[in-house]
């Protein structure tokens, strides 16, 4: 059964199941208030479905993936992924250079974040820090985006005629303070309202096309998916 749309649980039917994004089922023990997206700091109480130990978790650190505290410790060595890079000569050249020279400086930074001795000692150990400061820059870009897709939502939930009318704001403040907590709302909003509300028109195009035809879509592209996995497995032991 596939994960139910975010939709589905971040309403009043939440019942007392979570899906978070790995489509694994975290069963939720109160759910005390409503809950309306996946980038809430609110915590909920959930039971681990691998080792049954009750844990507290934000809803957005849930969709983040870290999941039971007692079953992550025990995978987080085999979860350092290993990535095999083949760099072209041209790249292996100019990537010792840099590193030459920023060792020999004996300090570097790259995307606001600062290199420690330990990162500029080698080839390797200056591309996992250049790597890693370019996934945590992304995945801060990541967490803004899914603040405007908060209060896209809210918008389209709230507005009427007018999503630029200041009732329809000051309700989404409203959620962005339940949601994210004060300071963070009263740091975020105001840059993110114009965002969001060029987002919500955006996605208002598409939600005004007939629902009919939106759901028969919808089924032809499960169908495309199913087709492509099968062709992707077609061994006998795998079949259903
Ligand atoms: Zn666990």
């Amino acid at each position: 059964m596939p994960a139910p749309e975010l939709k589905a649980w971040t309403s009043a039917s939440l019942g007392n199941e979570l899906y978070a994004h790995t489509g694994k089922k975290w069963f939720v023990e109160d759910i005390p208030y409503k809950v309306k997206g996946k980038s809430s700091n609110k915590h909920v109480q959930l039971i681990c479905p691998d080792c049954n130990k009750k844990f507290s978790s934000s809803i957005r650190s849930l969709f983040a993936g870290s999941g039971c505290p007692a079953c992550k410790d025990k995978v987080l060595y085999s979860k350092r992924k290993q990535i095999n890079l083949r760099l072209d000569p041209e790249y292996t050249k100019k990537l010792s250079e840099i590193v030459e020279y920023w060792s020999l400086r004996g300090e570097f930074e790259f995307m606001d974040f600062n290199a420690n001795q330990a990162d500029l000692k080698s080839d390797v150990s200056f591309s996992k820090f250049i790597m890693e400061s370019a996934i945590k820059a992304l995945h801060a870009h990541l967490r803004n985006q899914e603040r405007i897709d908060a209060i896209a939502t809210w918008i389209h939930e709230e507005k009427e005629d007018d999503a630029e009318c200041p009732e329809v704001m000051t309700l989404c403040y409203e959620y962005a303070t339940q949601e994210w907590g004060e300071e963070e709302a009263a740091l975020f909003f105001g840059t993110l309202w114009p965002l969001a509300l060029s987002r919500e028109e955006e996605e208002n195009a598409i939600k005004n096309v007939d629902p009919e035809l939106l759901y028969q879509k919808k089924l032809l592209d499960a169908f495309n998916e199913k087709a492509n996995k099968a062709k992707h497995s077609q061994s006998p032991s795998t079949k259903e």
